[in-house]
């Protein structure tokens, strides 16, 4: 099991409920998903600090399907959620729960209320309950139809419920007061019409409780102790309250805090429903969103999204994670485990000159210089090879260090090389490089010991494995894509958030590597093999990118002599 949260304001307030023995000690939480679309990042923070407190406590956490808006819920996304929390690595045993599962309930404390005085029947159109609602500033207006005796009210339910009513014709609402300052309470609607069959119950209810009716008393029956949700609730807590109070039944304690938010993409199952809907990406799971779908597909790891969700924490203050920080987390895992292969993107042609023309070696490599248990593999060498484009330069500044012409770098696992020709097309493009390597520096170091200051990555070309690479970046352009008043945010979608380059060229090594296999190629990115790979055609996905080598040494030849110099300024 995935490991426990850490402290936070939220296990504070169960420390002192438990010091008070107000839940007789016990903790049960809840994680409870609108199927409305599939979970993201941000559900991803819900469930792991629903289940992580659960676990804290030795309580239990439920999975809890707030299906009670048939028009917008789809079975397809009750088995996605399901399957994203599993994977996520969280267990609730038998304990799925439905909102549907408790419409006969909640109809009963309907009637409850409606009995005590404390709901009606209104038939005012939708429109007039708006402009009845009233606004911040002023107070709202009773409805004609508030004060109707409790019978007539009971027969109406019993009328919406059986039909006798079009979709807006009338509504349940509890009678609250029209003049509060929290517009939630003024007089809620409790149960609209909705002529749309359910995924669960089929057409048995032509009429659905409202969220902040359902939810809490859903809570109730659960026996939930702390039913944490995010702050746009805050305002609807008296109603959760008042709910429950008024019906008379064992009462949960809502606790708010901040929603996730993610620089550079949207999290909102509204907005990421546009972006599949429109075509913006290939689905739900498409590896450039924030969807946990989507991130198992770009390849990341159930641990990295928890230790993600862990280091975010838990608050009431709102605010934007940065999205590199997300990448933090799946860099520093894949570190840890993902075996490492040689893999050519943008080819340059290499040939060894005095290398013999039949001739293949076995070179042996590290799988994972961070695990010894990982073991070595055999990486064949011939006379052509391909090596990064980028790690050349005919005319290399300053501080450029890998292959110029007549410069000698390493081949890693191999040998070192010294370029001796360049070989241009007719419009003075690179095509080729010539090459020639000492046999004396065979596994990469030189027995007089001179060195060499760039180790470059390679692939032999008869031997390499030609596969398609998805070269994902950014979905927005921008950091905020949502903050634009005057511009909708798919204006903002990364036209190159997808590249795709086929072929790229990989070691022989991963010629058997299945779906959801990752691995690093060295001095790249971490890359996992896609679903649609086939038998013919191999598919990765880049999950994320190394460092730019190139860019940290420009950093690193900047800084240091800088900070030598101001080392060695005497002391005043
Ligand atoms: P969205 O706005 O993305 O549609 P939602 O709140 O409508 O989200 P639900 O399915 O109702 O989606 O959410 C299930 C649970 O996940 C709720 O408890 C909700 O508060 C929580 N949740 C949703 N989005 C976030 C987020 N960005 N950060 C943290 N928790 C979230
Ligand atoms: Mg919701």
């Amino acid at each position: 099991m995935p490991g426990e949260n850490s402290s936070n304001f939220i296990t504070d307030i169960i420390d002192v409920h438990n010091e008070s023995a107000r839940f007789a000690g016990r903790v049960h939480t809840r994680f409870p998903p609108e199927p409305n679309g599939y979970l993201h990042i941000g559900h991803a923070k819900s469930i792991c600090l629903n289940f992580g407190i659960a676990e804290r406590y030795g309580g239990l956490c439920n999975l809890r399907f707030d299906d009670t808006n048939p028009a917008k819920e789809e079975q397809e996304y009750i088995d996605a959620i399901t399957e994203d929390v599993r994977w996520l690595g969280y267990q609730w045993q038998d304990r799925v729960y439905f909102a549907s599962d408790y419409f006969d309930q909640l109809y009963d404390m309907a009637v409850e209320l409606i009995r005590i005085g404390r709901a009606y029947v209104d038939e005012l159109s939708p429109e007039q309950i708006r402009e009845y609602r009233g606004t911040l500033n002023e107070p709202g207006r009773e409805s004609p139809y508030r004060n109707r005796p409790v019978e007539e009210n009971l027969a109406l339910f019993e009328k919406m419920r059986a039909g006798g009513f079009q979709e807006g014709e009338a509504v349940l609402r509890a009678k609250i007061d029209m003049s509060s300052g929290n517009i939630n309470m003024r007089d809620p609607v409790m149960y609209r019409i909705l002529d749309t069959p359910h995924p669960r119950t089929g057409g048995k209810w032509k009429i659905y409780p409202m969220y902040d009716f359902a939810h809490g008393q859903s809570d109730s029956i659960e026996e939930i102790t702390h039913s944490i949700c995010t702050l746009e609730y805050e305002d609807h807590r008296p109603l959760y309250d008042w709910y429950l109070d008024n019906i008379e039944i064992y009462h949960p304690q809502q606790i708010e805090f901040a929603r996730l938010n993610l620089s550079h993409t949207v999290l909102s199952k509204r907005k990421l429903i546009r972006l599949v809907e429109e075509g913006y990406v290939r689905g739900w799971d498409d590896p450039r969103l924030p969807t946990i779908a989507g991130l198992r597909r770009r390849g990341y790891t159930p641990a990295a999204i928890r230790d993600f969700c862990e280091e975010v924490g838990v608050g009431k203050v709102k605010g934007v994670v940065a999205l590199h920080k997300l990448e933090y987390h799946i860099r520093q895992d894949l570190n840890k485990t993902a075996p490492r292969v040689m893999a050519v993107i943008n080819p340059l042609k290499v040939v060894i000159t005095n290398y013999p023309d039949d001739q293949a070696e076995l070179m042996q490599a590290i799988n994972n210089p961070e695990d010894e248990s990982a073991g070595t593999r055999q990486v064949p060498f011939s006379k052509v090879l391909y090596i990064e484009r980028d790690d050349f330069m005919e005319d290399p500044p300053r501080k450029f260090f890998r292959l110029a012409p007549g410069r000698e770098v390493r081949l890693r696992y191999a040998y070192f090389i010294i370029c001796t020709d360049v070989i241009k097309d007719a419009d003075g493009n690179i095509v080729e490089l010539r090459c020639t390597y000492d046999p004396a520096t065979r596994g990469g170091a030189a027995p007089d010991g001179r060195r060499v200051k760039a180790t470059l990555h390679w692939v032999s070309a008869p031997h390499a494995v030609q596969a398609e690479a998805r070269l994902y970046d950014t979905l927005f352009s921008e950091e905020y894509p949502e903050n634009d008043r005057d511009k909708d945010f798919t204006a903002f979608v990364n036209p190159d958030s997808l590249r795709v380059v086929d072929p790229i060229y990989v070691e022989p090594h991963v010629e058997t590597a299945q779906p959801g296999d990752r691995f690093q190629f060295e001095r790249l990115a971490y890359f996992v093999v896609d679903e649609e790979a086939t038998a013919e055609k191999l598919v990765f996905n880049r999950t994320v990118t190394l460092r730019d080598q190139w860019r940290k040494a420009q950093r690193k030849g900047g800084q240091p002599a800088k900070r030598k110099r101001r080392r060695k300024a005497p002391q005043r």
